[in-house]
């Protein structure tokens, strides 16, 4: 997991794209970068927490107005000044922040090295721009084609936002299994990974789903899928505001969360409980009845503290309901073979609705017939998206790595 901001339009992107990025510390702090689109592109990056961009503060120009930026969580390649994003192509015309994974990256940098590139970091990021420049140069293509073409040899997950030398005016980005929002504004554009960084621009928002590609102007998102198509952007109001994801006081947003547990509670009650009867109802549950009554057994499915949630919810689930409850970590349910088909329900626990893993183990157990219910804190995130059935948990952002009140949420 990684923060990834960009911006477009005509006030200057560097303060917009630090500040951007300093909200989204808490996916990923272990390198940071921002690349800059003045006259030619420029790039400075860094091991170490957001903060250390600030030291190219005094070199950067108001005139640059389009930049793209990240804050790394490293799965290849130790964090270094060398492995932080952006990333840019041998030729130095493609640079791009990626967010997420390319499991074929071994073969693809082979092929690369083969062919006469060469790298500078060990990330499999490096690989995809260069795998993108290759295709571009090879097919005499637009950016826009190479990436498409890309894409579709690409094993993985991936966000990624691309800036192409000679063209100021446009970003290109892409998703697959990782979160992407476009903010729009008057004449500008926002993307990141959450809508934290932008919901103090604007409230209206894209959230862009995977395998779709957008190519953004100041004035215009154009969405289309792998295949070329065109698809009409869904776009919605964003129903946060920016004091609910500031620390309110507190030294840390754990101490915030933890003693917001209080009000996240009520407000996951809230609608739900029904205070005479004490009967609680979930409409997600009410409008899946049959799968739940016809349930031969219950998988729960999740990562981390979800996954406790989902220990403390079999024991409850089985006392209560006597349906047997099997709880998986989703980084082995989705590597082995699991016997699932119709008649079990699936239910799959995340705070963020984005963690990589459980979504592969929904895709995977939808393919055999599973019935899948989400318990997501995140508003439209992909968990949510991508189930049958589910229950928002309400718990407001949660920015605190250890989980504490969407815990008890999902309890
Ligand atoms: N796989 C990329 C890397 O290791 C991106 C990681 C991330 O999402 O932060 O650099």
């Amino acid at each position: 997991m990684c923060g990834i901001v960009a911006y477009i339009g005509s006030q200057s992107a560097f303060p917009i794209i630090l500040k951007g990025l300093k909200r989204l510390e808490y996916r990923g702090y272990d390198s940071a970068g921002i690349a800059l689109f003045d006259e030619h592109i420029s790039c400075f990056k860094k091991k170490g927490r957001v903060s250390e961009l600030e030291a190219w503060k005094e070199k950067v120009t108001e005139s640059a107005q389009v930049g793209i930026g990240h804050t790394r969580w490293a799965t290849h390649g130790e964090p270094s000044d060398a492995n932080a994003h952006p990333h840019q192509s041998n030729s130095g015309r493609l640079t791009l922040v990626h967010n997420g994974i390319i499991e074929n990256y071994a073969s693809l940098k082979k092929e690369l090295e083969q062919k006469g590139y060469h790298f500078k970091s060990l990330t499999d990021t490096e690989v995809l721009v260069n795998f993108i420049e290759e295709i571009q140069k090879n097919n005499n293509s637009t950016l826009e084609e190479a990436i498409r073409f890309a894409l579709k040899r690409v094993i993985g997950a991936y966000v990624i936002i691309v800036m192409e030398e000679g063209y100021p005016d446009r970003l290109i980005a892409a998703r697959k299994g990782s979160p992407l929002v476009i903010g729009i504004g008057d004449g500008e554009h926002f993307l990141a990974s959450d809508a934290s960084p932008i919901i103090e621009y604007t409230k209206k928002v894209i959230y862009v789903n995977d395998y779709e590609l957008a190519i953004i102007t100041r004035d215009e998102v154009s969405l289309k899928n792998l295949g070329n198509e065109p698809v009409t952007p869904y776009i919605q109001q964003l129903d946060l505001e920016l004091a609910q994801i500031e620390k309110g006081g507190y030294d840390h947003f754990m101490l915030k969360e933890i003693f917001e547990q209080p009000d996240s509670l009520t407000d996951c009650l809230r609608g739900r409980l029904e205070p005479e009867s004490g009967i609680l109802t979930l409409a997600g549950v009410e409008q899946n009845l049959s799968a739940f009554a016809q349930a031969k057994r219950i998988v729960i499915i999740a990562c981390g503290t979800s996954w406790h949630a989902g220990l403390v919810a079999e024991y409850m689930i089985e006392t209560l309901c006597r349906i047997p409850v099997e709880v998986e970590y989703a980084s082995e349910f989705r590597y082995r073979n699991p016997v699932i088909g119709p008649g079990d329900v699936i239910i799959a626990i995340s705070q963020s609705g984005e963690t990589a893993d459980t979504l592969v183990a929904i895709e995977k157990a939808k393919e055999q017939g599973a019935f899948i219910f989400g318990v997501v804190n995140a508003v439209g995130s992909s968990i949510a998206r991508t189930s049958h059935g589910g229950a928002y948990i309400h718990a407001g952002p949660e920015i605190g790595v250890a989980s504490t009140k969407a815990f008890t949420g999902q309890l």
